[in-house]
């Protein structure tokens, strides 16, 4: 008999599966919004024009494909710090930050997680409610028992931030928190920068050990803004991880570009902890590949090409800004009494959109347009060409 003869099924990945089911659909007017990615006004996904440059350059300079170290390109590993906690930033001046290339967002996650199961055998790690639905997942597969931190509150659209606060303040010391630091996924619902203070000063109370996850740093209000919260914490004197990824904002998804950074307490402990996290990364994958650090790199080391990128990234923000703008006036002009303001005030590629599941199953059934059950729509896969089926789907739905 067969090793494998016992071996389950997995159930399929729900946001995977719903693209297969999309693909699968026949109907000319489909349209998927389940989507994780953003899309320009042609519906394709944008090959940036500074990335384009650097990759160019790249293939002229005909450089030798040798590994890299194992923590990744050591000026990459600098311009995600400064990106992170800003170019003047005295943690870095004072050698406390110390950054490994990761592979993407979710590798920066991994590292992280299993240098803390090593680190903190016995804790527990927080996630928001709702949550990225691969980091229960990814923490339970490190080995963490994970628990939900209120977080977002459907009856107002915001956060339950009293839930959220009395939440973080139950946990023992040294719990894990991970933190959506901007564009909330899957809600798109933010802490203001008043809340944050007062996340800050729980986390530091409490002595819990902050994870920032940052994937949509310039989808929201631009770069620096963006990276208010890290940025809070890292004033704050605490210890604490971030992961980062250039997935979105450089539209790299598939080069797997991302890092982990840790800020520590001196200069001293940030080379021990370096020397750890590179044993977790030398077992795992041995050392990150080349070809999207180098790219990100080189855009933002040489001023033009970083000039060029930040306007194709605040492009790519407006664009989706435009987008929630229009969706609600067209909502408005079909008559739906519904009020949709606070698709506005939400932030980055996502909107939880406060459809039911019912109706986003008639949505898909009866107009082909695919949402996540949960009411979530990628506002960056909306274009001039789809959002006025998607509105009349909408409003059809409501009636
Ligand atoms: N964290 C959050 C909140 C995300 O939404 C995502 C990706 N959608 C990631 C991490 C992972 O990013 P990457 O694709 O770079 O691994």
């Amino acid at each position: 008999t067969s090793l494998f003869a016992a071996v389950e099924l997995a159930p399929r990945d729900p946001i995977l599966g719903l693209t297969e089911q999309f693909n699968a659909d026949t109907r000319s007017n489909k349209v998927n919004l389940g989507v994780g990615v953003y899309y320009n006004d042609e519906g394709k996904i944008p090959l940036l024009g500074a990335v384009r440059k650097a990759e160019l350059a790249r293939i002229e300079a005909a450089a030798a494909r040798g590994y890299l170290p194992i923590e990744g390109i050591v000026a990459y590993n600098q311009l995600v710090q400064k990106l992170l906690l800003g170019a003047d930033s005295p943690l870095i001046a004072e050698g406390r930050a110390l950054t490994a290339q990761s592979l993407g967002g979710t590798g920066a996650l991994k590292v992280g997680a299993d240098f803390l199961k090593r680190l903190l055998p016995g804790a527990k790690v927080a996630i928001s409610n709702p949550s990225w639905e691969n980091h229960r997942a990814l923490f339970e597969g490190a080995g963490f028992e994970v628990v939900n931190y209120p977080y977002y509150d459907a009856a107002t659209h915001g956060v339950d931030f009293d839930g959220m606060l009395a939440a973080l303040r139950s946990y023992p010391a040294n719990t894990v928190v991970v933190l959506h630091a901007c564009c909330h996924n899957p809600t798109g619902v933010d802490l203001t920068v008043d809340q944050w203070h007062q996340v800050v000063a729980a986390v530091k109370e409490t002595g819990l050990v902050p994870f920032l996850d940052i994937a949509y740093q310039g989808f929201g209000d631009g770069i620096d803004a963006d990276a208010a919260a890290v940025r809070l914490f890292a004033d704050a004197n605490l210890t604490f991880l971030i992961s980062s990824s250039f997935s979105k904002s450089f539209s790299l998804y598939g080069e797997r570009v991302g890092a982990l950074t840790l800020v520590a307490a001196n200069r001293e402990e940030s080379a021990r902890v370096l020397s750890q996290l590179k044993r977790v990364i030398r077992t795992n994958y041995s050392n990150p590949p080349t070809h999207g650090g180098t790219v990100v790199a080189h855009v933002l080391g040489q001023p033009e090409l970083r000039a060029e990128w930040e306007t194709e990234l605040a492009g790519m923000r407006d664009r989706i800004r435009d987008m929630r703008k229009a969706l609600v006036q067209k909502l408005k002009d079909r008559g739906v009494e519904r009020n949709f303001d606070f698709v506005l005030k939400q932030r980055g590629m996502f909107s939880y959109s406060g459809l039911t599941a019912d109706q986003v199953d008639r949505l898909r059934e009866e107009h082909a347009v695919y949402a996540i059950g949960t009411g979530r729509i990628c506002v960056a896969a909306l274009n001039s060409r789809n959002i006025d089926a998607v509105a009349d789907g909408i409003a059809a739905v409501l009636k």
